[in-house]
């Protein structure tokens, strides 16, 4: 305590508060405040100038926060209140200050020294937080808040940050006319024009839109994002125990979603072209978890032949496919929005599964990222080697299922 007087002592040619007298040596011990540290050294300062004669430290006006801390029951009230618009169970406070506190303060810190101090804003956000609490008795959660209470100090105004809902489900995609995400129309970017009968949209729906869309009454939101573990071409069916994703809902007024009942609504009304299941709750880190995600996938192809080949021949050149690698450069079908690559890719199996003359149904499990189509018909000898090359006939792909996403990942 004897260094920390001898630093405060520098202060004497300012007029501080209490908190801001205590506040550059918050972190000099534990189980105090910096307003009763502050009046602490105020007492031992004011016994020295009294053995040296002087007047005593007084205090009418804080040079520094112009008395900032008479107002934390007042920026509470304003908190408490914008609070009252939406439904929570824990908050954070942060604080905006004006940033000729914050230089006076770090001018402050030049006299005194600053090792032990804490900022302005940290002592604000903990008193507001404090007061919060005792007018609304929900808790201070400092790690995943779900609403930010932001107080802008100068005039008492108070934004919400409001953490999103996630959550996370497996759906299958049983038409083969609708993407997974919202698409914005190609020619008005949205706004509406004839080309996209003034929706704004390529397509009329979405898997995103026909969950999401149920979930935003519910949540009473206004959007949602979409976060799937990869996605099937528009025509390809996703089948089997579908595919993982996480709906990401944006400033929810109600959080606490009944996602059972979600879950029925979504695979009632969306029937014959979206289904979901296993709804929960999730976290923005499971998000990244499931786009970094490289599961291989397992798909049912129809295939038409033009040309002939036994069915012997199709045995034999599928098990020859068995652990291999292929190499695929970009399909000319997305050439003209992804960068012109060669990569290679592990073909896992190849499953002969039906036989007909000119058609045939082939099961086969490959890498994430393959190009499957590709790999049939051989894009021209993009792919190679491909299948139509070594059953040396042409083929051509009627249909596209994705039947499993080998995800080892979840948690
Ligand atoms: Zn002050
Ligand atoms: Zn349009």
């Amino acid at each position: 305590m004897k260094e920390v007087l001898e630093q405060a002592l520098k202060a004497q040619d300012k007029d501080l508060c209490d908190h801001c007298l205590g506040r550059p040596f918050a972190h000099v011990g534990t189980g105090t405040t910096n307003e009763h540290r502050g009046a602490e050294l105020r007492l031992l300062i004011n016994d020295r100038r009294a053995e040296e004669g002087l007047e005593p430290y007084t205090h009418q006006r804080c040079w520094l926060c112009d008395e900032m801390f008479e107002q934390v029951p007042r920026f509470a009230e304003a908190v408490a209140l914008k609070l009252q618009e939406i439904k929570y169970d824990n908050f954070l406070v942060g604080t905006r200050v004006d940033p000729v506190v914050q230089a006076r303060e770090e001018e402050l810190w030049s006299l005194v020294g600053q090792e032990f101090a804490e900022p302005i804003k940290s002592e604000l956000n903990r008193e507001i937080g404090k007061a919060v609490f005792a007018i609304t008795d929900k808790d201070v959660d400092f790690k995943n808040p779900q609403v930010v209470a932001l107080v802008d100090t100068r005039f008492a105004h108070v934004e919400l940050d409001v953490a999103p809902v996630f959550v996370y489900g497996r759906y299958r995609k049983l038409s083969r006319e609708i993407p997974q995400t919202k698409w914005p129309c190609r020619v008005c970017q949205g706004k509406g024009c004839p080309r996209c009968d003034h929706t704004g949209k390529m397509y009329q729906t979405s898997v995103q839109e026909q969950i999401g869309d149920i979930i935003l009454p519910y949540a009473n939101a206004k959007e949602h994002f979409f976060h799937g573990m990869g996605r099937e071409d528009i025509d390809a069916r996703m089948l089997g125990n579908g595919r993982p994703f996480v709906i990401e809902i944006s400033n929810p007024v109600f959080r606490a979603l009944d996602l059972a009942s979600i879950e029925k609504e979504v695979n009632e009304k969306c029937k014959d072209m979206v289904e979901v299941e296993g709804l929960r709750f999730s976290t923005r880190e499971e998000v990244r978890r499931i786009k970094e995600a490289t599961p291989e996938k397992e798909y049912r192809v129809q295939v038409t032949i033009h040309g002939k080949v036994n069915k012997g021949k199709v045995d034999e050149v599928s098990r020859t496919f068995n652990r291999t690698c292929i190499v695929q450069r970009t399909p000319v079908r997305v050439s003209h929005r992804r960068a012109d690559l060669k990569r290679e890719r592990h073909i896992v199996y190849v499953v002969l599964e039906d036989f007909q003359e000119d058609k045939m149904t082939l099961r086969l499990r490959t890498e994430s990222g393959t190009y499957v189509k590709e790999f049939v018909h051989g894009d021209e000898g993009r792919t190679e080697p491909n299948l139509s090359e070594m059953l040396g006939v042409p083929c051509t792909v009627d249909a596209l299922d994705v039947i499993g996403i080998i995800d080892n990942s979840e948690v």
